[in-house]
């Protein structure tokens, strides 16, 4: 609670009257919630970007982009990564030479 209560200290009034309106709202209850799925690794949701099938927990996890961005692929097999990789990573950084 700490923590929180450091936060709450540094914004604005603007901020706050912001905050209480989503709280009431039940926002935040749906942000936590979200944010706890998501480092659960609950995958639950996830497809294959490659073919779309359903990931399991025996999927494979790239992790890529910049340091401040970084972003995280599910496959659902190895060749699908693969796929993923030598197609669409590769023509990304075509793009931005
Ligand atoms: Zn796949």
């Amino acid at each position: 609670m700490n923590k929180l209560a450091k936060i709450i200290e540094n914004l604005s009034e603007e901020d706050l009257l912001k905050i209480r309106r989503d709280l009431i709202a039940g926002n935040i209850d749906r942000l936590i919630e979200q944010k706890l799925k998501e480092s659960k690794g609950d995958l639950s949701e996830k497809f294959c970007p490659v073919c779309n099938g359903p990931i399991t927990n025996e999927s494979f996890i790239l992790e890529f982009g910049s340091k401040h961005l970084r972003r995280k692929a599910h496959f659902d097999a190895a060749d699908c990564l693969e796929y993923f990789v030598s197609t669409r990573l590769r023509e990304r950084k075509n793009q931005t030479p």
